[in-house]
């Protein structure tokens, strides 16, 4: 099974929420399923396609707008994209869903108090040590979504129980049609 019709899976929470980790585990499996799939991931993304730009809301929006504008293209073109960006701002989130139109916005809503402790990257220490300005939780706002599709609490469940939430919310929606046998067994198959 393959796509026919492209989406945009958009991952939105705070750094450390568990956004990445989330997407990596459902590219996996959408690609064991013989998925056209790309990951647009925030971290990546900075440092190619919106290198140059800071932490200002400013740059910030044009980060999005930007990792928006390669969604959708490749949205329609018939593939499954998975964006892992903080994206803080409602505005330019709706904006960027807006200009998609088939726009699954997921909100990996685990709190700052688990972010930090996480720490994944060092990051919360030196935002909390002043070294990093314009942290968002800590001294950069972040505005949760109003009416996002999905939510993942990583606090609450584990990667399997999230990930599994984002390929049924696909499959709901018709974007994803788990088969029993993997994309490289089924070209085995139609190959005999
Ligand atoms: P982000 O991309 O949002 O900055 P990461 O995915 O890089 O966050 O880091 C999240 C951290 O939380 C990882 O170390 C991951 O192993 C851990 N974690 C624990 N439980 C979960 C879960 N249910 N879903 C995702 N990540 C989880």
């Amino acid at each position: 099974m393959s796509n026919k019709n492209g989406v945009t899976v958009w991952f939105t929470g705070l750094s450390g929420a568990g956004k990445t980790t989330i997407c990596m585990a459902v590219e996996e499996k959408l690609r064991e399923q013989g998925y056209k799939v790309e990951v647009l991931d925030g971290d990546v993304v900075r440092e190619k396609l919106t290198k140059g730009l800071g932490f200002s809301k400013p740059d910030r929006d044009e980060n999005i707008r930007r990792i928006g504008f390669v969604a959708h293209l490749l949205t329609r073109n018939g593939v499954i994209v998975l964006v892992s960006a903080i994206s803080p701002y409602q505005q330019v989130r709706d904006e960027v869903r807006q200009q998609i139109g088939s726009f699954i916005e997921v909100y990996v809503s685990t709190p700052l108090s688990v972010c930090e402790q996480r720490d994944v990257k060092g990051l919360y220490k030196k935002a909390r040590a002043g070294e990093i300005k314009q942290f968002t939780g800590i001294d950069d706002p972040y505005e949760p979504p109003t009416n996002p599709e999905l939510e993942c609490r990583t606090d609450l469940e584990t990667v399997k129980d999230s990930t599994a939430k984002v390929l049924a919310k696909l499959s709901d929606l018709g974007y994803f049609f788990e088969s029993t046998i993997s994309f490289a067994e089924e070209s085995v198959l139609t190959s005999i």
